[in-house]
């Protein structure tokens, strides 16, 4: 039995694990006690990982072959790699001669390692010349990079798991932390058993566990965090509560804040938020009182049309307590993703570059260039996720290179995206399992490999770059994600640049990461001193430039920020509901979100038989009272309608919701909810009924309200 020490494939908690294989075949994994993140600890998705890796689920799930049809009436046909690179070469030269190179838009995923994130940025922006290429991610945590970017300069996550065990106070909201990042749950558990002084305030309109756990519950209304945070620094500023000393010595701009929150009196929030006033004035106190106060958050401030808002406001109420850059302090995003963070350092979505540059600088560009020896590279942002849609069902984009993520099932807006599939005149699918709702719209399928069969790197929540590694080899003709970018660009390159010298000349994923070490040089997240061989060793957290001894565990400890000043930045926000009130005609408010056992649309977490046992079946949640007010009875069958489509699925009692409240999980597809859009078309999953408005700094949609009403079938 050989073992092989990597990351777990599912989560932002970034747990290390140990794959235990016989030859080709992976037979076990455990916890690795020496990891930071985890140490030993696994939930129950990372515990059976090696289940998602079993002879049956490789037969019947992934896909081991490319394969290739010329339009979506044909079959499948089987095909070689050469035979099917050689083909999407040539589709994609003509595609670009007859609209010019704008016209492909890549669309890629917080799974994927760095090293493929930079393959794929490097081939659309600095070969293709495409601005378009976006993440998933920007599903979920484009706010909490653009609110730490305006709030403190960068962006960059302060804070440290430790500092869990370093707190006075833990401020946790929109984060159903006990189901969404397990093990992280889990430390937060010991710390309290360890010191039961510690507090926690929990911010969620559902009871969740939790919020269960809490000794603070605000149970505040779906879409009201802006006008609590401020109402608790009106609270903060007007008891004296804040830190004036710091404010002076390290930010800027808190007067104009001041007067933004006098109106927001706790009578006031307390109103807007549907909260008693005394829990807003004990959980202000809380906050700014405690030695040490944390805050942890997720999608329920990011996946909103106000996501950075929610984030600035959250921020803000650390700049005014002075609860930032001391141990067990500081604004803590915690991101879905394995590997969120790491694409976000690698620039690969549309509105970044690598190393935290910004494509709307003309210094940031240059820079990119000469890093990767191009002449320019794209002038200007690109679209983001639902934006490259929207451009593709407008016919402007006619190409969509998709990797490693599901959006005909996972984006919001399942009319726009399906009819935007159906337009592309080219759909590539690059992905490791078979059977996603996107592959119906697909012309090409490329077999990726996936966790245990490839090597990598990946950034988990608190900025620590762990090693991937391959235990056993890819099944079938599988290769791994930057092969394959990397085998198609270099048939790209003698059309598109030639004569010049290759810039995907890598044989192992530690040269594409060797490039990406080189744009940090100088940077905030400045990886400079780290080499692949030491991170085989320890995992570091960045920075961590040529010459330190390790990583930094805390960032902004000295008061100085990321900004041009080095003052953090106030900066005032005006509380504004959800873009789509609740109506007479629709009168509740639906919210999505993760189980415990599942992940995304099921692909991986979908081949474990036990993932079901807890909820073998995904079931809209409304509180018993309003169960009976629909006269509905525990498993009955409703349509539910939202402005966008209808969706059919049972429902049960959920007392863990309010009153006017709906909670459906975001992970079944056709299989279980089959819904239709306004003209009949069948669509997949939750989002037949989510909305695409989305916040206008972070361009984030509002996955967690929107306006339904049910109807009894
Ligand atoms: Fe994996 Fe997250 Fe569970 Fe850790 S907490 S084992 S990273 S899913």
């Amino acid at each position: 039995m050989r073992e092989t020490r990597s990351t777990c494939a599912y989560c932002g908690v970034g747990c290390g694990v140990i794959i235990e294989s016989e030859g080709p075949r992976i037979t076990g994994v455990r916890g690795d006690p020496d990891h930071p993140a985890n140490f030993g600890r696994l939930c129950s998705k990372g515990a059976s990982l090696h289940l998602t890796a079993q002879p049956e689920v490789l037969a019947s799930r992934r896909l081991l072959q490319p394969q290739w049809r010329e339009d979506r009436a044909q079959a499948w046909q089987a095909s070689g790699w050469d035979e099917v690179q050689d083909r999407l070469v040539a589709r994609l030269l003509a595609l670009r001669a007859a609209h010019g190179p704008e016209a492909l838009g890549f669309y890629v995923s917080g799974q994927l390692l760095t090293e493929d994130y930079h393959a794929f940025n490097k081939l659309a922006r600095g070969l293709w010349g495409t601005p378009h290429i976006d993440s998933n991610s920007r599903l979920c945590m484009s706010s909490a990079v653009v609110g730490y970017k305006k709030a403190l300069g960068a962006d960059a996550p302060p804070c440290s798991y430790e500092d869990v065990e370093r707190a006075d106070c833990l401020f946790i909201a929109g984060s159903n932390t006990a189901w969404a990042h397990p093990v992280l749950f889990r430390r937060i558990e010991a710390a309290k058993a360890a010191r039961p002084g510690l507090r926690i305030i929990v911010v969620d309109p559902r009871r969740t566990e939790t919020a269960e756990f809490a000794d603070l519950h605000l149970a505040l209304r779906p879409g009201s965090d802006v006008a609590l945070f401020q109402g608790l620094l009106h609270v903060m500023i007007w008891q004296g509560w804040i830190r004036a000393d710091y404010i002076a010595a390290h930010t800027e701009g808190f007067e104009a804040v001041r007067e933004a929150v006098r109106a927001m009196t706790p009578a006031r929030a307390a109103q807007l938020c549907g909260l008693p006033e005394a829990q807003i004035i004990e959980a202000a106190q809380l906050f700014a009182q405690s030695p040490a106060t944390l805050s942890l958050y997720c999608m329920g401030l990011n996946q909103s049309s106000a996501g950075t808002d929610k984030n600035q406001a959250l921020i803000q109420l650390h700049l005014a307590t002075g609860q930032i850059g001391r141990p067990g302090t500081g604004p803590f995003s915690l991101t879905g993703q394995p590997n969120a963070m790491g694409g976000r350092e690698a620039g690969g979505m549309a509105t970044l570059l690598p190393g935290h540059r910004d494509p709307a600088s003309a210094v940031d560009r240059a820079e990119v260039a000469r890093l990767w020896g191009v002449e320019q590279i794209p002038d200007r942002p690109g679209k983001t996720a639902v934006e490259m849609f929207e451009a593709a069902e407008a016919g402007e984009i006619k190409a969509l290179w998709i990797a490693c993520t599901d959006p005909a099932q996972s984006l919001p807006r399942q009319s726009l995206v399906r009819a935007a599939l159906q337009r592309c005149e080219l759909v590539v699918l690059q992905d490791a399992f078979t059977g996603s709702a996107t592959a119906e719209f697909a012309h090409v399928l490329l077999p990726a490999a996936t966790w245990g069969e490839k090597e990598g790197t990946v950034t988990n929540s608190e900025r620590r770059i762990s090693r991937v590694r391959a235990a056993v080899p890819p099944p079938g003709d599988a290769r791994t994600d930057w092969q394959i970018v990397r085998d198609l660009a270099r048939r790209l390159e003698p059309a598109l640049r030639p004569g010049q010298p290759r810039l995907f000349d890598w044989n192992h994923p530690a040269e594409a990461w060797l490039e990406h070490r080189a744009a940090t040089r100088g940077r905030d997240l400045d990886i400079t001193g780290l080499s692949y061989a030491g991170l085989e060793v320890a995992p570091q957290q960045w920075p961590c430039p040529a010459g330190a001894a390790q990583g930094r565990a805390r960032l902004y400890e000295d008061g100085r920020f990321a900004t041009d000043s080095g003052r953090a930045r106030f900066l005032p926000i005006a509380w504004r509901a959800p873009a789509e009130p609740l109506t007479v005609e629709r009168p509740l408010q639906l919210s999505t979100g993760r189980l415990r056992d599942q992940w995304h649309s099921l692909s991986r977490s979908g081949t474990v038989p036990a993932a079901f046992a807890s909820a073998p079946a995904p079931r809209l949640g409304l509180h018993p009272e309003e169960l009976a007010r629909h006269g509905l009875r525990q498993d009955e069958l409703v349509a539910v309608e939202s402005a966008r489509g209808t969706l059919h699925v049972r429902v049960a009692a959920d007392p863990q919701l309010g009153l006017r409240q709906a909670w459906l999980p975001m992970h079944w597809g056709s299989e279980y909810l089959l819904g239709r859009d306004e003209e009949g078309a069948a669509m997949h999953g939750v989002n037949s009924l989510s909305q695409d408005a989305r916040c206008p700094d972070s361009a984030q949609p509002e996955l967690k309200f929107a306006a339904i009403r049910l109807r009894r079938v």
